[in-house]
């Protein structure tokens, strides 16, 4: 089996913010891979743009540096690198003022695709749509991607939207959500629509739960101020989980097309029930053995900000009626792991008897770390005196399935960017869906400042606290363990 690259035609990419994190750890290496993959077609160009004072050579040597230091090890043919650098320059550019943009609107040329990616604050959006149309930059074919945060609430969403649609159509606004680029995610919708096996199954007659969740073992580092002003619900649910839970929940689109796809993920969140504040936990780490808890992480001793959430939640709508979707995530958690497993109901009637215990099939889509996916199923545990049963399960990795080509599998961001060049929107979010998301999101967060609710404690390295293991207690259920 070799992966194929299926060809872009020759890009103009405009990196607003190329000095930044985000360029540095993962678009540049990205592209970079896509450079060793034959992707990036010849005449194609990345332009660095940030304010900072640099010349091409000196960017060059940053992307060279980032490429070292972030781009996953792989070898490629002696030169390419040069190669790849040859193709990159640098603007200094203010989004803010008028200083630059004389100087990049000469780089560009009518016969390439033109992309601006926003790798900067949301408060710059506006400012560089504004500019990119005042120095005629942008055309009617450009598009722009921008980075979440995408609104701190309905209303900042909503602002942000009529800022961008002021100068951008729908067609060429990529909002990006990086979970939607991972291999996994997108086998989620080839596993559900290109198998005859699971759909039938796939609604509350025989499901008895969903379980989301995405681990992480790292706390909030250098971010934070801006964490302590956004929490797990605004960084993590109203986002990578809620598009998560719309793949799995969504009707069948009628066809894997941009539009058909999204109207179905937005019906999806428009029939989320709100959900009731007891079926919300939130929690906060606290210290470690060295003193450093969540609140020391913020600077701030009197912070109500929840590193974790679990959550209860339920879709009205007749597939699903009845079928709980559970929700959790949460930083310094025992591991990093990412999974979302589809919980079987019981078998209507045990013909091996009450000793035979309970089983359950168990469909468990593995993000990270070692992407692939198990299905759990009941056999006789082998040996005589009589029939014991025992679940085991069908395990599917994908670096085994695939062998070498999975090494080669794109990383999200390299995917994204290469849909953006295509204009294929499928995998990012439209301005509706993001709205919907806020307006489910926002009376939640309402409802429990007006409570003034504060998190539960929970020990760094742990699974998060004890109420969150007693949501799913309650109702006779388990969440499956954390583990990398
Ligand atoms: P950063 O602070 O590291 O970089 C910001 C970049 O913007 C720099 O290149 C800076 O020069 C440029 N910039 C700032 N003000 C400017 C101005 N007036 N004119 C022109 N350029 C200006 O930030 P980052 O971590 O790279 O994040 C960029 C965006 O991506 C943010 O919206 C962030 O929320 C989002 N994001 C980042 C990550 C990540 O892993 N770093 C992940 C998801 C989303």
């Amino acid at each position: 089996m070799v992966s194929r690259v299926i060809p872009v035609d020759p890009f103009d990419l405009v990196i607003f913010g190329g000095t930044g994190d985000l360029a540095r750890r993962k678009i540049l290496p990205g592209l970079f891979r896509r450079f060793c993959a034959g992707q990036m077609p010849e005449g194609s160009q990345i332009i660095g743009a940030a304010r900072s004072e640099m010349d091409d050579s000196e960017y060059r040597e940053m992307v060279s540096d980032a490429v070292a230091e972030f781009g996953g090890g792989r070898t490629c043919e002696a030169g390419t690198l040069e190669a790849f650098l040859a193709t990159v320059s640098y603007v200094t550019t203010d989004a803010k003022g008028d200083g630059g943009w004389v100087d990049l609107n000469g780089k560009m040329r009518e016969d390439r695709v033109r992309a601006f990616y926003f790798s900067v604050g949301p408060s710059l959006f506006g400012d560089l749509a504004e500019r990119l149309h005042r120095f005629g930059l942008a055309t009617p074919e450009s598009r722009i991607v921008v980075e979440k945060p995408f609104g701190h609430d309905l209303e900042t969403a909503k602002a942000l939207n009529a800022t961008l649609a002021q100068h951008f159509d729908e067609t060429q606004i990529y909002r990006i959500d990086h979970y939607l680029g991972k291999e996994t995610v997108q086998n989620l919708m080839a596993v559900r629509f290109g198998n005859m096996l699971f759909e039938p199954l796939w609604n509350a007659q025989y499901v008895d739960h969903i379980q989301i969740t995405v681990a992480e073992t790292v706390g909030v580092g250098g971010r934070g101020a801006y964490y302590d002003h956004s929490g797990a619900m605004r960084d993590m649910v109203q986002n990578h989980l809620m598009q998560l839970l719309c793949l799995i929940a969504m009707e069948p689109p009628a066809k894997f097309d941009p539009n058909a796809v999204r109207d179905e993920k937005l019906k999806v969140i428009r029939a989320l029930e709100p959900v009731d504040w007891h079926h919300i936990v939130r929690g906060q780490y606290g210290a470690d053995e060295n003193g450093q808890s969540y609140r020391e992480d913020v600077e701030d001793p009197k912070s109500r900000t929840e590193s974790f959430i679990a959550m209860k939640c339920h879709i009205s709508n007749w597939r699903w009626a009845g079928t709980p979707f559970y929700l959790r995530t949460g930083k310094r958690l025992k591991a990093r792991a990412s999974e979302i497993a589809v919980v079987f109901k019981d078998a209507p009637h045990s013909i091996f008897g009450a000793d035979a215990g309970r089983h359950r099939n168990v469909l468990a889509i593995r993000l990270q770390p070692n992407e692939g996916m198990t299905l759990d199923v009941t056999i006789k545990e082998p040996g005589p005196g009589g029939m014991r049963l025992l679940d085991v399960p069908l395990d599917m990795s994908f670096a085994e399935a695939l062998g070498p080509d999975a090494e080669e599998a794109t990383e999200a961001y390299e995917r994204l960017i290469m849909d953006v060049i295509r204009g294929n929107q499928t995998l990012f979010m439209r301005g509706d869906e993001v709205e919907a998301a806020w307006a489910w999101t926002d009376p939640l967060i309402e409802g429990w400042q007006a409570r003034n609710d504060v998190p539960k404690q929970y020990d760094p390295g742990s699974s998060g606290p004890e109420d969150a293991l007693m949501l799913m207690h309650r109702d006779g259920r388990k969440w499956r363990e954390v583990k990398a």
